[in-house]
């Protein structure tokens, strides 16, 4: 992120926390993926904001970033770092836990709304999808800013007024004197919650927590390449965390539907093509259907069965950068198994000529039947 965080979210370097979190909220609203759908550009604004709200509303990482000019070492947010555990959605809607104690928190400082959770959902994908890239959509139960209280969590017309048991800090200070000195011990503020705010006069339709639970599908871009075990990460499209507090991402893992013909290996596709014992031995010339399409494919005379004809670039494409694999076609002699009397006599006949020995095991009384009867 090398864009100034003040300057993406337009507020000044001395903003306060709630110009910020004002700042943010229109931003955020203005630019959702949902509001501007297959809009590549509203989107990347959408997450660098997000991002951008991250830190600034985070104290201790604004004040590294405000020193440090970067947020080198902070965490954005690898997949499974730090807090804001998959599921806290529940825990804190259904669960009885603390209401506004789900989420992420991630190294913040106490005040402040906490980040929302994180969620994780599932898309099964059809093979020719997972090579080829698709847009696929996913349902999910999430959060999202309540719409009478616009997120504030208080009834419209009233705000939420600085706490005044710890005056806004969201922390408790307990100085104590002792013979070694004074002992100071912080704490989260136990009124507000360490927000830094309370709700006076509590939204009616969202019970003060500024946000509320909705089912929603999301329309995911799946690039080419993914494969079972990819995990995609939608930043900035998970819940939202209570009272505008930033949106937690939206992990997609991806589950490929087994194909028919084809597995993969990496990034090459391998089949294991049956070939008769006579087109093996005189060769043969087929129409085969790859994932691109039906091309020719020659299997020279005398192949050997195990052999492996390789399709250059008729694989999967590398899902970051260029190129694709390989599509390998394995050669499977069938041996035949209903041989009828007549194609018998022929094999016997070709393997005389070959001077091949064919000591049949169930020669015996069968064949003098046989002979018997000729
Ligand atoms: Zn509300
Ligand atoms: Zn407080």
């Amino acid at each position: 992120m090398s864009e100034n965080l003040y300057d993406v979210l337009g507020v000044a370097h001395d903003a306060s926390a709630d110009e910020i979190k004002r700042a943010y909220r229109k931003l955020a609203r203005k630019l959702h993926p949902d509001t501007n759908p297959d809009d590549p550009e509203s989107e990347a604004r959408f997450k660098q904001v997000a991002q951008a709200y991250e830190v600034l509303s985070d104290p201790a990482a604004r004040e590294r970033y405000d020193r440090f000019g970067s947020v080198d070492g902070f965490d954005f947010g690898d997949p499974f770092g730090g807090g804001g555990g998959l599921g806290d959605l529940f825990d804190a809607f259904f669960g009885g836990a603390s209401p506004f104690g789900g989420g992420g928190g991630r190294g913040r400082g106490p005040a402040g709304p906490p980040r929302g959770p994180d969620i994780e959902v599932v898309a099964v994908l059809e093979f020719a999808d997972a090579v080829f890239g698709a847009k696929h959509e996913v349902k999910v139960r999430t959060a999202i800013a309540c719409d009478v209280c616009e997120g504030s969590g208080a009834t419209p017309g009233s705000e939420p007024t600085t706490c005044p048991d710890c005056n806004g800090s969201g922390e408790q200070r307990m100085v104590r004197q002792t013979m070694l000195g004074q002992i100071v011990s912080a704490s989260v503020c136990r009124r507000c919650q360490g927000q830094g705010q309370i709700v006076t006069d509590p939204c009616s339709e969202c019970r003060g927590e500024g946000r509320t639970i909705v089912d929603k599908t999301y329309t995911v871009d799946i690039p080419a390449g993914v494969d079972t075990g990819s995990t995609l990460r939608l930043t900035g499209r998970g819940a939202v965390g209570p009272r505008s507090g930033p949106a937690g991402d939206l992990y997609v893992k991806i589950k490929v539907r087994p194909h028919d013909r084809f597995q993969r290996q990496g990034y090459d596709l391998l089949e294991d093509l049956p070939v008769s014992m006579t087109q093996a031995a005189l060769g043969h010339h087929l129409s085969y259907e790859t994932l691109d399409g039906v091309e020719d494919l020659v299997i020279p005379r005398g192949t050997q069965s195990g052999r492996v004809f390789r399709l250059r670039h008729r694989g999967v494409p590398h899902v970051e950068g260029r190129g694709r694999g390989d599509l390998l076609v394995r050669v499977v002699v069938m041996t035949p198994q209903d041989l009828d009397a007549e194609q018998e006599d022929l094999l016997e006949r070709f393997a005389e000529l070959r001077g091949e020995e064919v000591a049949r095991p169930d020669t015996g009384l069968l064949s003098k039947i046989r002979s018997a009867f000729r």
